[in-house]
């Protein structure tokens, strides 16, 4: 189906914001296009829980999850935080514990379940804001440079948003930005696969480093603030991991890396202008130790509330502000628990 030339509101992002912004929408009777740069079903880096908020407004909103979207081990009991190679805190992620998913079949399979026009490998370029009435620019890999016109324009595209970055570039230019780095090895390790590890000794990163088992593969990683070098931090943990947990390495399968920002700690959200709203990592939304899912979902499902609540008196932005309060402070506690629990500021 080729793009039409209007749309009552487009989504740029593929994401769980972006599905969750456009499946509301979409129900409430809108004509939704999602654009994403990518082609999809698309690789993205992350450890790939679904913890108990995401997994409650998953299944409420787009069903149960497929096991087609499952990597082994198919739950993750929960966290377990060790200070140093001996000592350890468990978090269990409830009863059921968390359903461990590779993104690129989770995230397709929520778009598809929104029943928006998704458009694939379609780059958001630039946009023009007229008031009551936007024109985006986007290439779109089959159609060329194409102009769409819609009143209302999502941002869901992730820490690295085109139009966050349009709208307010000193944030871009003040935020502390991250890098997070993350290799994916065949071998083996003797930490429990049924849990997911973080290490928090500063010298195996600059918020904390990480382990856990997709599939046959070990999976793990560090972050950094940008600039810095991750590669001592990485060859240090690798180390411990190797000394400490019997970590055999086989063959490099994939590594990844991604930026992210301290919009989420220090509270400096940015929810958007006029009939523009941003939701998910676009504007700010992270929790403690890079858990992000869930405050996608949420944060997609109150604007698409707003939007379609929106002229009864107030404004979309207005009324999406109000109703992702209490998750902008949930986001910046969790990160302040986070600090607690590892003895230093995380994520400033
Ligand atoms: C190493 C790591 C591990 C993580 N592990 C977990 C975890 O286990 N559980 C958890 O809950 N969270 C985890 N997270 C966080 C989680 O991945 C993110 O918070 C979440 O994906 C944010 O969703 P989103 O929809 O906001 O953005 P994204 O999922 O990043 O989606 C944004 C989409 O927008 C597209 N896009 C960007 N720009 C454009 C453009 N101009 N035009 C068109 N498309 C565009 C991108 O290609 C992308 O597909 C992890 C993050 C990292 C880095």
């Amino acid at each position: 189906m080729s793009i039409k030339k209007e749309y009552d509101a487009v989504v740029v992002g593929a994401g769980p914001s972006g599905a969750a912004v456009a499946k509301g929408l979409v129900d409430a009777g809108m004509e939704v296009l999602v654009v994403e740069k990518k082609a999809l079903p698309r690789y993205k880096i992350c450890s790939g829980l679904i913890n108990e908020k995401s997994l409650r407004l998953t299944q409420r909103y787009f069903g149960d999850i497929p096991k087609s979207c499952y990597s082994r081990p198919e739950i993750i009991k929960g966290v377990r935080l060790w200070k140093d190679g001996e000592s350890y805190t468990d978090w269990p992620f409830g009863e059921k514990g968390a359903p461990n998913v590779w993104r690129a079949q989770y995230d397709y399979w929520l778009v598809e379940g929104t029943g928006a026009q998704v458009r694939d490998s379609c780059l958001l370029k630039d946009f023009l804001d007229q008031g009551d009435r936007l024109t985006l620019i986007c290439q779109d890999s089959r159609e060329g440079r194409v102009e769409i016109r819609c009143r209302y324009l999502v941002g869901a595209e992730g820490c690295l948003s085109t139009i966050r970055a349009k709208l307010n570039p000193e944030l871009e230019r003040e935020a502390q930005w991250f890098l997070a780095y993350q290799n994916y090895y065949q071998g083996s390790c003797e930490l429990a696969p049924q849990w997911y590890h973080g290490f928090l000794d500063p010298q195996f990163g600059e918020i904390y480093g990480w382990f856990n088992v997709k599939d046959d593969l070990l999976v793990f990683g560090t972050s950094v603030k940008r600039g810095g070098r991750f590669a001592p931090f990485l060859q240090c943990f690798t180390d411990f991991l190797k000394e400490r947990f019997g970590l055999r390495l086989g063959r490099l399968v994939r590594k990844s890396s991604c930026l992210g920002t301290n919009m989420c700690s220090t509270g400096r959200f940015y929810l958007g202008s006029g009939n523009i709203l941003l939701v998910g990592e676009a504007a700010g939304f992270l929790n403690m130790f890079g858990e992000g899912i869930s405050s996608a979902l949420a944060t997609g499902i109150l604007a698409a509330q707003a939007i379609s609540q929106a002229d009864g008196g107030m404004k979309a932005l207005e009324l999406y502000t109000e109703l992702s309060r209490q998750e902008r402070r949930e986001t910046m506690a969790s990160w302040k628990l986070a600090s607690r629990l590892a003895g230093r500021r995380l994520m400033v």
